[in-house]
């Protein structure tokens, strides 16, 4: 939308108005990740929304870890969460949460519906209780129903204090054995599980279910707005309902949104976890995985994220983005951002036959031309440079402008040359090209204006250090590899890592700092690798290639 709001704004914009909701008062979002995986780019269009909606208000949000669920949950996921959130520029400030640390109160809220006659313990077994739960035509049933207030306390009190296995009761609402959305048919609000909790220990074997506990927490934090994806529209009777029978103070409003998906990947962390285990990315912060730390060490910035999902918006129906755009977006930011440099990925030596044997120049060229703040740096040129070997064809091709036996190259920012032929190896493969230079074409430019169709990059063999070069493409070979009916394993890209171990880059290269950006004249994006790659040892990822089809709408 052209004032950049989105269909939430609309209905806050609403709220917020003299008799409405929330007239006077700030508006409280929060962002509830649950600490048992990474976050994705999935996650940053939610903190976009999330963050994005306090701010433009002027509101607040909250950072909730929503560790309710005792499985699976660790301190190394809540630290990974908070840095990549502050990495994308969202900030919380001391509104940092555990909704485990609500647990008492919930389970006083809890007390309270079975006061009211609202829940009541439950003896079905999963089983039971799937087979009872009726269709479309008929009512769920449960024979523990109509059990008495005082009976459902005590069980309650005793499945608290851990006399009852695990699976053996449950606490459900009482709400409606017959509505036609299923999560009102008495849902399960707490169970008995003895799996020990990641901050509570074993001080608790019942746990609340998620639609109990997510508006509890809200309402607690008094979060005037959840807002949160799509599957949870049909959930939203059951929050209401959650909200307006107990006597929480703040009666928070859940709008849902859509959530993103993009081709080419997958984005259930369950998914993520098993590309790990199973060996096919090095961790959660491979580069080509889809989390925030794995496009930040490709070398992906956080503007470029953001302006990804602004680009997008916010709507109410799942849609899926072509992994170009998110591409598109990057390129549009380094352009702007990253310095310019040389890097030969494929080296062949260039002899300058007629260029003094025991000369160094060295050219002073712009850093970025997009910025002359970047400023600029020498470039040091003797008679034996690298080149890289796609540039020159002993026979060329049609329309093949670059080095070819009499054909006349510029050498970015250095001399006009021309070439006269090629070493070869027993095999034939070329060894070394030579060439001669035009001494008057210093710069570039030739004296007499003739036309020159290419120009090439090169570093100078005497003083280019040796890099590894790591070039990503997308980890799956098809757009969607998640539809249900496949299996997205089937359709792993099994050319997504090519490693280049001796690629020459220029000197200047050696001052790379761990996740400094650059982009590679010709040939790409790149970013230093910012776990491997050392002084002696030099990593680069290819962030992005330089052009793509690709044109947004
Ligand atoms: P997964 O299904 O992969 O486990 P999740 O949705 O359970 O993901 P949470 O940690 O619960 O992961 O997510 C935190 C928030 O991020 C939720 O509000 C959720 O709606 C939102 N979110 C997760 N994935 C996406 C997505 N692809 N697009 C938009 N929002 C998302
Ligand atoms: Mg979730």
């Amino acid at each position: 939308m052209a004032d950049g709001k989105n269909f939430i704004h609309e209905i806050i914009d609403e709220e917020i108005k003299e008799g409405g909701r929330c007239y006077g008062q700030k508006v409280h979002t929060r962002f509830p990740p649950e600490p048992n995986g990474y976050l994705h780019i999935g996650h940053a269009k939610a903190l976009e929304i999330d963050f994005g909606t306090a701010e433009l208000y002027g509101g607040m949000c909250n950072l909730r870890m929503d560790d309710t669920n005792p499985t699976k949950e660790d301190e190394e996921y809540v630290d990974a969460i908070k840095e990549d959130i502050k990495w994308l520029g969202h900030d919380w400030e001391d509104r940092f949460y555990y909704a485990s640390d609500y647990f008492d109160k919930m389970y006083e809220y809890a007390v309270e519906l079975i006061k009211k006659g609202l829940a009541y313990v439950c003896e079905l077994t999963p089983e039971q209780m799937k087979e009872m739960r009726g269709d479309t035509k008929t009512p769920a049933t449960s024979p523990y129903r109509d059990r008495p207030i005082e009976e459902s306390l005590d069980l309650f009190e005793r499945m608290k204090n851990g006399e009852f296995e695990d699976g053996k009761m449950t606490l459900r609402a009482k709400i409606d054995l017959a509505s036609g959305n299923f999560n009102m048919r008495d849902p399960v609000i707490y169970r008995i599980n003895r799996l020990p909790h990641h901050r509570q220990g074993t001080k608790w074997v019942i746990y609340p279910m998620y639609d109990f506990a997510h508006p509890l927490e809200d309402a607690i934090e008094g979060i005037t707005h959840s807002l949160c994806s799509l599957e949870f529209e049909s959930h939203r009777p059951l929050y209401d309902w959650v909200v307006n029978n107990t006597s929480v103070e703040v009666k928070p409003r859940q709008i849902e949104f859509a959530r993103l998906g993009i081709t080419h990947t997958v984005l259930s962390k369950r998914k993520l976890r098993n590309l790990i285990e199973s060996g096919y990315v090095d961790g959660w912060d491979d580069p080509r995985m889809p989390t925030l730390c794995g496009l930040r060490r490709r070398g992906y910035t956080p503007e470029a994220i953001r302006e990804f999902h602004t680009r997008n918006g916010v709507a109410k129906i799942n849609s899926v983005v072509d992994f170009a755009f998110l591409e598109y977006c990057l390129r549009e930011d380094l352009n702007k951002k990253a310095k310019r440099a040389m890097a030969v990925l494929h080296p062949v030596k260039l002899i300058i036959d007629n260029y003094p044997e025991d000369k160094t120049e060295s050219f002073t060229v712009e850093n970025n031309p997009e910025n002359p703040e970047d400023g600029t740096r020498e470039v040091t040129f003797s008679r034996e440079l690298w080149i890289d070997a796609e540039d020159f064809m002993e026979e060329p091709a049609k329309k093949y402008f670059r080095l070819y036996p009499g054909n006349e190259v510029r050498l970015k920012s250095a001399y006009i040359i021309k070439c006269t032929g090629c070493d070869k190896d027993d095999n034939g493969n070329v060894t070394a090209v030579h060439c001669t230079f035009d001494e008057e074409s210093r710069g570039g430019n030739p004296a007499d204006g003739r036309k020159i169709k290419a120009t090439i990059h090169w570093v100078n063999a005497a003083d280019c250090l040796d890099a590894e070069i790591r070039l990503y493409d997308r980890l799956f070979t098809t757009e969607q590899p998640d539809l249900a009916d496949c299996n997205y394993l089937d359709f792993i890209n099994p050319d997504s890592l090519t490693v280049i171990k001796d690629a020459k880059v220029e000197a200047s290269l050696g001052l790379a700092q761990p996740s400094d950006r650059f982009q590679f004249l010709r040939v790409g994006y790149f970013c230093c690798d910012s776990k491997d790659s050392t002084e002696d040892h030099l990593v680069f990822n290819r962030a992005v290639s330089l052009k793509d089809s690709y044109r947004p709408e």
